[in-house]
């Protein structure tokens, strides 16, 4: 399943350069698929909804950091462990219960995004 951060993030910025897929935003930041990623124009996500790849998305927080679900693998087919988990300092990158995906699931989602 994708990592989600809580808000006892401090957003202390020691996640974002950790994570192979760029999922991982500043408050407040837009983000878009084709960041740091292989996708680009319209295109459709694993979980089948059309997008544009390079469209400017509203910020998920404004307060903390934020993962894009979309496009967090748990760091499968990169490492053995989230990554983001690893090196948070409080602890506040967690299982997303609303985003459970198999190991499979996950590692299509890490083909998709890098054009695999
Ligand atoms: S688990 Fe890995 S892929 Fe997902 S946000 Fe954290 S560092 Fe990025
Ligand atoms: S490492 Fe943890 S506390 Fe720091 S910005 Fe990332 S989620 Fe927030």
């Amino acid at each position: 399943m994708a990592i989600i951060i809580t808000d006892e993030c401090i957003n202390c910025d020691a996640c974002v350069s950790e994570c192979p897929n760029n999922a991982i935003y500043e408050p407040d930041q837009n983000w878009s698929y084709s960041d740091e990623t292989a996708l680009k124009g319209m295109v459709k996500t694993p979980n089948g909804k059309e997008v544009d790849a390079d469209a400017e998305n509203d910020p998920i927080s404004d307060e903390f950091y934020f993962i894009v679900s979309d496009k967090c693998t748990e760091c499968k087919g990169f490492h053995d462990e989230p990554q983001c988990a690893s090196v948070c300092p409080v602890d506040c990158c967690i299982p997303d219960e609303n985003h459970v995906e198999t190991e499979d699931a996950l590692l299509e989602k890490k083909a998709w995004l890098h054009g695999e």
